[in-house]
């Protein structure tokens, strides 16, 4: 290996193409149970309140707070590695649901639980954008 190390791309799978395609867009997109409104993130066939299956994919509103937090000081990929310390985040979005993400503009001694976040989109490859989050 030599060069620049590339960023890993995330796993995907079928159930989670539209998460990835509204990403690519700049939207951000959760499912929302259609029985009982329960939104839920990442996507899942049944949900998880009333085991329906019938889940559509909305727009989610792009807010949420720092639920909690991590700073990786050692990571084992040579591309995060040379990006450390930096911070894996527990995003709590305000529709409900927990998203592990990161914080950027934010060095990690001052990141704070309960901070206020919103979104916004890093490009990684043509066909990946990351929703990351930044504080409000
Ligand atoms: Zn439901």
């Amino acid at each position: 290996m030599s060069g620049t190390p590339t960023r890993p791309l995330p796993n995907t799978s079928a159930r989670m193409a539209p998460f990835w395609s509204a990403a690519k867009q700049g939207v951000l997109v959760i499912q929302r149970c259609r029985r009982c409104g329960q939104h839920r993130f990442p996507a899942a066939e049944l949900c998880s309140n009333c085991l329906a299956s019938e889940l559509a994919w909305v727009e989610a509103n792009g807010r949420g707070e720092l639920f909690s937090f991590v700073v990786v000081h050692h990571a084992l990929d040579p591309y995060f590695a040379e990006r450390a310390p930096y911070l894996v985040a527990d995003v709590k979005l305000t529709e409900g649901p927990h998203m592990t993400t990161t914080l950027i503009q934010c060095p990690p001694p001052q990141a704070r639980i309960g901070d206020a976040v919103t979104v916004r989109f890093e490009r990684v490859s043509d066909d990946f954008f990351l929703p990351v989050f930044r504080r409000a």
